[in-house]
């Protein structure tokens, strides 16, 4: 199917193609009441996904991000920077859209690094 859908239309196959990476991101690390939320929504297609990696000063090396991923009381992350080129990060194709977006935390406890995705 994937492959159909980039043969026909590379661009319009990036939609769903960035979708399935966030709802493997999400499968793969969320919490169970997270995947509840956003996983049934995300594979039905209401809501869509994108990657937020890059940064103004940062492509290729995103060793250099900074935006910044801050735990709050109630499990949530505060985040604060700047991303950009973000492919499907706005359109009306979609209810709604999940973007997952690489942070730096110091919650070290959360992870073996320091950088994590945080959605
Ligand atoms: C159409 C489009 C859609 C995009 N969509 C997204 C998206 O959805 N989400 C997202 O996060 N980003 C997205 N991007 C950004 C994309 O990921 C970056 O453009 C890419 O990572 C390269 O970064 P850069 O443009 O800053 O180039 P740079 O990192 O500045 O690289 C420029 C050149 O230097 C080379 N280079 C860089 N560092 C090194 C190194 N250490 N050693 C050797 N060579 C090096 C590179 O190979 C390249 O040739 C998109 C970009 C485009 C053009």
């Amino acid at each position: 199917m994937e492959e159909m859908s980039c043969a026909a239309n590379l661009s319009l196959s990036m939609y769903p193609g960035l979708t399935v990476g966030a709802m493997n991101l999400i499968a793969a690390h969320a919490n169970e009441q997270l995947q509840q939320t956003y996983l049934p929504n995300m594979v039905s297609g209401q809501w869509s996904g994108t990657m937020c990696l890059t940064e103004p000063q940062c492509g290729t090396d995103l060793g250099m991000i900074r935006t910044k991923a801050e735990p709050q009381d109630d499990g949530s992350y505060a985040i604060t920077g700047n991303k950009i080129w973000i492919t499907s990060g706005e359109h009306d194709l979609a209810e709604n859209i999940i973007h997952s977006s690489y942070a730096v935390t110091n919650n070290l406890s959360c992870s073996n690094d320091a950088r994590r995705a945080v959605m």
